[in-house]
């Protein structure tokens, strides 16, 4: 995994390629961003560069012992953790003085969601960068740095790996991935220019119908055209779905794209024609709301839905309603059969 064949973060790359060829790294780095953003692969290519002895500004090498053991996944002296279950244990940060306090060369560490450390856990870690053996380097991955100990932190080098340019992601899936150019721009905007997820995205089967069946409650909830109880079979549906957050997403965008259509042009598609844009941006917050609620907490999802929709489609529709204008329903989608 050289920097080569990492795109974009050009504000990163030059930073660690400089910090690399000064000699400067230092035994703690940490690496955040969001899920998905790449920061693995970063660390990774970080480790091979600490790791190669023939790094040349900053690059390794890719041809040493050392590489070709990296990329071949059996560097002895490359060493991953991750969560053991919802934490990482304070055995497991033990297990480093077991594997990596030998002395000889380099070694590297590198610990993913460094943030659901145990707080015994963080306590041996820090210990252990209190006084660093000389060649011993960790790389922390994290998406939430602020639940790290400040005393770790104060101990890193920290990185911020940020989202790609759409136009940078589009080109890598059309590279990478199977898929039309159109699924490419969609996966692009909604993986929000995280390369992980877009990648996610694209191998996912159900995404075309994922994104359909979006499409056709985002229509019938703006045009008012569910009875209460099918929108309660939505919720059931939905709630029963593992990728909800994914369909929630795609929901959101529609009403997002029409409301940034109405500001820009103060026009829209057809059957947003009469729905305002104070309404969709009600209910582009809403849908964002159920989403950080089901992301971060244990709600009843199938009761946080039905709340959602019922509000969306009375949001709405009461938009519809106060219109002066006749309410037209050109190409009305199905309704799915969901009951
Ligand atoms: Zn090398």
């Amino acid at each position: 995994m050289s920097f080569k064949l990492l795109i974009g973060q050009q504000d990163l790359r030059s930073l660690l390629l400089r910090t690399l060829d000064d000699g400067k790294i230092s035994h703690a780095v940490l690496l955040t961003g969001p899920p998905g953003s790449g920061k693995k692969s970063w660390g990774k290519a970080l480790s091979m560069a600490i790791l190669c002895p023939h790094c040349d500004r900053g690059e390794p090498c890719m041809k040493c012992f050392s590489c070709r053991s990296f990329l071949n996944n059996n560097h002895s002296s490359y060493f991953e953790l991750s969560p053991d279950g919802k934490n990482i244990k304070i055995e497991q940060i033990r297990s480093i003085r077991e594997n990596f306090y030998l002395q000889g060369s380099k070694k590297v560490c590198m610990i993913d969601q460094a943030e659901a450390m145990t707080a015994e856990a963080s306590s041996s870690l820090l210990k252990i960068l209190e006084d660093p053996p000389p060649d011993l380097y960790f790389i922390l991955l994290a998406r939430q740095p602020r639940l790290l100990f400040d005393t770790i932190l104060s101990r890193c080098q920290r990185y911020v790996v940020r989202p790609l340019k759409s136009s940078q992601l589009t080109n890598l899936l059309l590279e990478h991935k199977d898929i039309s150019t159109e699924n490419a721009v969609l996966i692009t905007r909604i993986s929000g220019g995280l390369p992980g997820y877009a990648f996610k995205l694209a191998e996912d089967k159900d995404f075309e119908r994922r994104f359909k069946e979006a499409k056709t409650l985002s229509y019938n909830l703006a045009t008012g055209c569910d009875s209460a109880f099918q929108l309660l079979a939505w919720a059931l549906y939905l709630s029963e779905k593992e990728e909800l957050t994914n369909f929630l997403e795609f929901l959101c965008m529609f009403y997002r794209d029409g409301l940034v259509q109405k500001l820009c042009s103060g026009e829209s598609a057809a059957w947003l024609k009469n729905v305002d844009s104070a309404c969709l941006e009600d209910a582009v917050l809403l849908i964002n709301n159920v989403i950080y609620e089901i992301n971060t907490t244990n709600v009843n999802s199938r009761l946080l839905l039905e709340k959602m929709l019922i509000l969306l489609q009375r949001r709405l529709a009461r938009c519809q309603k106060s219109s002066e204008c006749v309410l037209s329903r050109p190409e009305k989608p199905t309704t799915l059969n969901l009951v």
